[in-house]
């Protein structure tokens, strides 16, 4: 027998993720015509000065939305998060530099093994001996260190900085799946990098912040599409934008402000996360192995004790419209991801089912 496709999907995807539904809705609408233009934003050209408001627009409501003082540049560009991994030590590290990087997980060691080509590296704490199960404490960063690099949530193994170290070095920060979705003092960063596709917009652009005070001080030639300073002093059009995911991140971005910015949407992410989390830890069928003041609000990973019991849960759940909730292979188990525009009335369901399966396995 067909199996009947439930008539409400509830997406949990890690990336590329759910956006808000009003979001796809004008995305949809100004792909048949934008803003009355009788073209589609796909046929915009990008010096028009529709998309130059558009670019515009998107670069001053990430100010606006956090907090940015005017040294504080923001950029869209294209190569997601990993493009970053590179482009971060070739601006900021000579090679007989040393930066500082944290090994919380998969997106950091990347990162690290990148780094590695532009300098040296001092990994200067990791969680990796405890399979990246919490945020390593108790470490130092060397003052001479050129820039100390953190993953602020780690989307795979589901932990995050909770408290950012203060450290006397230039900040660098992956974002990519926490940006914007609780308050930080984001002026306090040198760097901050982030793919849109977990929390502001569809794939295939980054954006990114930086500091222009630490830019320039390096003997390296870059190559043009490189050096950040290009980008800056183009205003964030040195070649062809990618118009469409720009544009979606301004949905997004306005959205967000709608609802009252940074403040109004992490208060709402909190009650998601403890929604879940209470239930992961009284019903016990369900366990996580992440570190309780460790865990992440965005990507909530759990395993069932039971683990003969995942395969029904997970066909049970999709069996209801649950989509997106099988755990990264590397840490098993599931992950339910609660990004920005996940609902709480989404997260609330899962909580329901959980529970329903509880009773029927009982
Ligand atoms: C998804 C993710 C990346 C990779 O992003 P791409 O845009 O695919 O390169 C990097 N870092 C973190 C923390 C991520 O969650």
């Amino acid at each position: 027998m067909q199996a009947v496709t439930p008539s409400i999907i509830h997406n949990f995807n890690a990336g590329p993720s759910i956006l808000p539904k009003e979001v796809m809705e004008q995305a949809a609408a100004a792909i048949l015509n934008f803003n009355n233009s009788g073209l589609s934003i796909l046929e915009l050209g990008h010096r028009t000065p529709e998309f130059t408001a558009v670019m515009e627009e998107a670069k001053a409501l990430v100010k606006e939305l956090m907090k940015l003082d005017d040294h504080h540049q923001v950029l869209f560009l294209h190569g997601g998060a990993s493009t970053q991994f590179m482009q971060v030590p070739m601006n900021l590290l000579d090679q007989k530099e040393t930066a500082a990087y944290a090994d919380t997980g998969v997106w950091s060691s990347k990162a690290i093994k990148e780094a590695k080509l532009f300098g040296k590296v001092d990994i200067v704490c990791s969680s990796k001996e405890k399979n990246y199960n919490c945020i390593p404490t108790d470490f130092a960063v060397p003052n001479d260190a050129k820039y100390f690099h953190i993953t602020t949530n780690n989307t795979i193994y589901g932990t995050q900085w909770q408290r950012i170290p203060q450290t006397s070095n230039v900040m660098v920060a992956d974002m990519s799946s926490d940006i914007l979705s609780r308050e930080l003092d984001f002026n306090a960063f040198g760097l901050i990098y982030a793919g849109a596709q977990k929390n502001i917009g569809p794939a295939g652009v980054n954006l990114l912040v930086v500091n222009e005070q630490i830019l320039g001080k390096t003997k390296r030639n870059l190559p043009t599409m490189m050096d950040y300073r290009n980008h800056i002093a183009e205003g964030s059009m040195l070649n062809t934008p990618p118009v469409f995911a720009v544009y979606v991140c301004l949905l997004t971005l306005r959205w967000l402000k709608a609802l009252g910015g940074v403040a109004a949407i992490e208060k709402i992410n909190n009650e998601k996360a403890a929604l879940l989390y209470d239930e992961i830890d009284s019903n016990d069928l369900f366990t996580t192995q992440v570190v309780k003041k460790d865990r992440s609000k965005m990507n909530v990973c759990f395993t069932m004790k039971d683990s003969h019991l995942e395969i029904p849960f997970l066909e049970y759940a999709k069996a209801n419209g649950i989509v997106g909730i099988k755990g990264h292979r590397l840490a098993g188990g599931f992950r339910a991801s609660l990004y920005n525009a996940m609902p709480i009335s989404s997260v609330q369901y899962l909580v329901d089912l959980m529970r329903n399966f509880k009773q029927s396995a009982a």
